[in-house]
């Protein structure tokens, strides 16, 4: 086995591992060496001894995350195949184009790198880790990712500051590891967006979402377009270039609306076709006059951000969605998703299924949404999938 300190599990615990779920709960651990520190690289044993895999230490209720179910060394070139396979897959997928540089390149355990997300903006990755493995290999990961021939990465920003666990006390600085700011423009689907990674939510945009601003620009042509919880104003410029007759983006955020307002100028220069809102999405749909809208889109922050907030979160879903149907114009198309993680999906259907009833109107599903491919599920870690949306028909 190679030298790394061991995590002894319980009899019986091997069991999820051995079906390659990555992760080792703190109440499977029988024992462990003195003196493991957190992020430290680890062997995990079963209670005979046998070795399961490697992976990083944490306090908390994840003890480790396995990087690998082999014994092997975790170095610079772990690092640097399992950042190449993962450009591999975005290479793929086609998501490197002359009009596309935005996507995910590390989506954590959908990429067996759990603990860590890339995203890519043209000559910039912003990249954040969740575990303090990750936190600790951040410069090996900046020069492969510099160092990947063909992905044209010059900037490497570090942006852990929310997403380490607090109590790690790891005082992670949000900066440039490698380079600086180059520009802060990025292309999707030959879109242009302005990204701020050093303030926005996230990495600074929701790459996550592109297929369904693309199903969108489909459905838009001659509609109303509402877009709430608009951020960036992803959905609002697809449904510009799909033909709106006009869009309105709604944001409680004033930085959000100033960042809508900078893309859809990027983009549609004076288009009077668009106007934007700070608002609270419930005070906005409440105020509005039944049929003013043909096509909605409710993209909502995680209602749900733990288990324990499931039962309030549905609620609140039930009540948003419950807004929309009673407003939406008769043919109204609406887009609703869902982005909590811990709610599944079919508890996400009923919560929309029971807003629809609630206003007796005939609601139909054109089509179930989710996340796209760049942000691949481990099939052993279901966890993975976290967001779900349906696109509705409404008479
Ligand atoms: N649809 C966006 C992402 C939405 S993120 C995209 O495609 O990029 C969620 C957004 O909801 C954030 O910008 C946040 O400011 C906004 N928000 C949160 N609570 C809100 C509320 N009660 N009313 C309106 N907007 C809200």
């Amino acid at each position: 086995m190679k030298e790394y300190k061991t995590v002894t599990l319980r009899r019986g615990k091997e069991e999820s591992l051995d079906r390659f779920h990555p992760w080792v709960f703190s109440g499977a651990v029988a024992r462990q060496d003195d003196g493991i520190e957190e992020g430290d690289v680890v062997n995990v044993v079963a209670s005979d001894g046998r070795h399961i895999g490697v992976g990083h230490y944490q306090i908390g209720s994840i003890a480790v995350r396995i990087l690998d179910f082999a014994d092997r060394t975790i170095d610079g070139a772990f690092y640097h195949e399992r950042l190449s396979e993962a450009f591999t897959l975005r290479t793929t997928l086609g998501l490197l184009r002359d009009d596309n540089n935005a996507f995910r390149l590390v989506h954590g355990e959908g990429d067996f790198l759990p603990g860590l997300v890339v995203d890519i903006y043209g000559p910039t990755a912003v990249v954040q880790a969740h575990s303090p493995g990750m936190h600790y290999a951040r410069d090996i990961i900046a020069h492969v990712l510099v160092d990947m021939p063909d992905a044209g990465v010059e900037n490497v920003y570090y942006k852990s500051e929310t997403t380490l666990p607090y109590k790690a006390q790891l005082d992670p600085q949000n900066d440039y590891i490698i380079g600086g700011y180059t520009t802060d423009v990025a292309v999707e689907n030959g879109l242009k967006f302005h990204v701020d990674w050093l303030k926005g939510q996230k990495t600074g945009f929701f790459v996550d979402q592109r297929d369904n601003r693309a199903f969108l620009q489909r459905y838009a042509a001659g509609r109303r377009v509402l877009n709430m919880f608009c951020y960036t104003g992803g959905f609002s410029f697809y449904a510009l270039r799909g033909g709106a007759s006009l869009v309105h983006s709604v944001d409680s955020s004033a930085k959000a609306i100033s960042l809508t307002d900078a893309n859809v100028e990027l983009n549609f220069p004076g288009d009077e076709r668009h106007k934007s809102f700070i608002a609270d999405a419930f005070d906005f749909l409440n105020e509005i006059e039944p049929g003013k809208y043909d096509l909605i889109v409710l993209d909502p922050p995680a209602f749900a951000k733990h288990r324990g907030a499931i039962r309030n979160a549905l609620i609140g879903y039930r009540r948003l969605n419950a807004r929309a149907f009673e407003k939406i114009a008769s043919g109204g198309i609406l887009f609703t998703f869902s982005c909590s993680q811990a709610v599944s999906r079919e508890q996400f259907r009923l919560a929309v299924f029971s807003a629809a009833a609630q206003s007796r109107r005939r609601v139909r599903i054109l089509h179930q949404l989710t996340q796209p491919a760049d942000h691949p599920v481990n099939i052993y870690h279901p966890e993975g999938e976290y967001l779900k949306g349906l696109i509705l028909y409404v008479e």
